[in-house]
């Protein structure tokens, strides 16, 4: 008893959710959900931590529509990121109750921010050719 939570399980997780950027690439932003419990995972897993199973996911499209919980103001970058600050990073939350920790669209600046705002998250290209996604203001209607 105990040990189904003891291992290494997380190597593999990575490339097996290499779909993640070819679903990005198309504009959609996909978690993965768990066939036996329905727990969704974003950003995707392929393992599911409730029933300790890998061969029982499925992808699924976001209810794209996030809040943001809390946020910092970034004002120092890692390398490779300098000339980017200050930018803003959110802990946002989903219509579904999935949580995201990414960064703000530099469209938005700080003092624009107010609690009821939504936001979805859209994917965006870095200058080196990749992909990755942002939170962006969610236009109603
Ligand atoms: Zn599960």
């Amino acid at each position: 008893m105990g040990f189904e939570k003891f291992g290494k399980i997380s190597y593999i997780r990575e490339t097996k959710v290499a779909p993640f950027v070819d679903y990005l690439e198309q504009g959609k932003v996909m978690a993965t959900r768990c066939r036996s419990c329905g727990k969704m995972y974003f950003p995707p897993r392929m393992d599911c931590e409730q029933c300790m199973t890998s061969d029982n996911m499925e992808w699924k499209e976001i209810v794209n529509e996030w809040k943001i919980l809390t946020y910092t103001v970034s004002e120092f970058a890692p390398t490779g990121f300098e000339d980017d600050v200050p930018y803003i990073l959110a802990i946002a939350e989903s219509a579904e109750g999935l949580r995201v920790f990414t960064r703000l669209s530099k469209d938005v600046k700080e003092e624009q921010l107010q609690s009821d705002m939504k936001f979805k998250l859209a994917p965006v290209r870095l200058p080196d050719g990749k992909i990755t996604y942002e939170l962006q203001p969610l236009e109603e209607g």
